[in-house]
């Protein structure tokens, strides 16, 4: 084992001397428009990094076939399948395999912009300013992809790889079910560990949340304004239902409900109005409202008893107010069917990672329990492969102006490789 002292030096001159690469490809990758339906081009960026790297690519769009009755299938909200594929890469080392093996995951996909207006620069055209790189997808995440990327090349620059099998995974349709990653567990992928380089500030996920989209579909009674005391607005209905999901919302959050991993969050559970539409006339009453809401629980909550809880309450409330009596509350559900799930820190895996950081970052790692949920989810609960999440340091993700801070996607890249060599050992290149 070569891990000593010069090696750590020589990995962080190799790590230093690829910056310039490094940020390259992250203003490529953040330049390709990957919002949902549109993975293509960036997919089509990892499988050109892939091949420079030396590796052997493989793509496939996902089977929705395949998956559909599989634990952790969300229904998907952008039905179309085609050209919009995983991409795979894989390390086999060139003697037996003598540790432990190992996958790298991340997401191509990235959430919507927003308005245009409120960016500094535009969302999709990179831009640096002291230290950071800006644009959409910046940090959540093609600076992980990147830092998984650049751990693997700078081992290879010492001439050394890892002595155990290296898959990396570039998936689609994290932000919204998932099924990119279920796509890469029903076709058998599977490691001895798993980190997804999510940007979590450089801590090291212990747990996270489960998260539910829930549609409801709102009828009111079309009314002129001049009589709206007999119409029921779908809007105004579709506010109070989520007035009353707020009060879930907080019973959820309440100290004596709380999961023991998220005790010191000031506020774990979130519901969030992310999307509504409804009414068609200046003049008439609304008859329709749609909205879609994201809700977050805890690790070991079932699925099915958050559905029971959100139309318990859904029903509670039109009970409570007359003015909902005559309309009509269709609920789906589409989009992420998220479990939460723990993660042992304890885990062979775990010890190494933060051996791993203390080496190259010279601290103890901070542990994370996410509000959020990732990937993680499919290779732990359903895929038999212990993962967490380690990445670089940002901010903005999903919101205006997102960042990924440059020098903490080349210590990521320094753990990452830190981690490769201890984990799966090194051969000779
Ligand atoms: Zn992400």
């Amino acid at each position: 084992m070569p891990v000593d002292d010069t090696f750590r030096s020589d990995l962080r001159a190799a790590i230093e001397a690829r910056r310039d690469q490094a940020l390259q490809r992250l203003h490529r990758l953040v330049s390709a428009d990957t919002t949902l339906g549109k993975e293509q081009a960036g997919q089509e960026i990892m499988a050109g990094i892939f091949t420079e790297m030396g590796l052997a690519v493989e793509t496939f769009d996902v089977d929705v076939d395949a998956i559909r009755d599989r634990s952790g299938f969300s229904p998907p909200v952008h039905q179309d399948y085609t050209n919009r594929p995983n991409v795979i890469a894989r390390h086999v080392p060139k003697g037996r395999a003598q540790g432990r093996s190992l996958i790298f995951n991340g997401h191509i996909d990235v959430v919507p912009p927003g308005e245009a207006e409120l960016w500094t620069t535009p969302a999709f055209s990179p831009s640096e300013r002291n230290g950071r790189l800006y644009g959409r997808g910046a940090g959540d995440m093609k600076s992980g992809l990147v830092a998984y990327c650049l751990a693997y090349e700078a081992l290879r620059d010492l001439g050394y790889a890892p002595a155990a099998p290296v898959m990396f995974q570039s998936v689609i349709e994290e932000e919204c079910t998932g099924n990119g990653a279920l796509a890469c567990v029903a076709r058998g992928y599977r490691a001895d560990a798993a980190i997804i380089p999510e940007p979590f500030q450089q801590t090291i996920m212990t747990s996270q949340l489960g998260v539910m989209w829930v549609t409801l579909r709102i009828l009111g009674k079309p009314a002129h304004v001049l009589e709206a005391s007999v119409g029921v607005s779908a809007i105004t209905a579709a506010y109070m239902l989520f007035d009353g999901l707020r009060e879930l919302e907080e019973d959820w959050n309440r100290p004596e409900n709380r999961h023991p991993e998220f005790t010191t969050n000031p506020h774990p559970v979130n519901f969030n109005l992310g999307r509504i539409e409804g009414g068609d006339w200046g003049s008439t009453v609304a008859c329709s409202a749609t909205m879609l809401v994201r809700v977050g629980f805890y690790p070991g909550t079932s699925l099915k008893s958050v559905k029971s809880a959100i139309e318990a309450n859904v029903a509670a409330t039109k009970a409570k107010h007359p003015g909902l009596a005559n309309i009509g509350i269709e609920i789906s559900y589409r989009g992420f069917q998220a479990e939460g799930c723990t993660i042992d820190p304890n885990a062979p895996f775990m010890q190494v990672l933060s051996a791993a950081h203390r080496q190259a970052v010279g601290s103890e790692p901070q542990r994370l329990a996410s509000t959020a949920t990732t990937d993680v989810r499919f290779l732990a609960l359903y895929g038999d492969t212990p993962a967490t999440c380690y990445g670089p340091i940002g901010g903005s993700y999903h919101g205006i102006d997102e960042w990924v801070s440059i020098d903490s996607i080349l210590s990521v890249g320094e753990v990452l490789a830190l981690f490769a060599a201890e984990w799966c050992g090194l051969e000779k290149a």
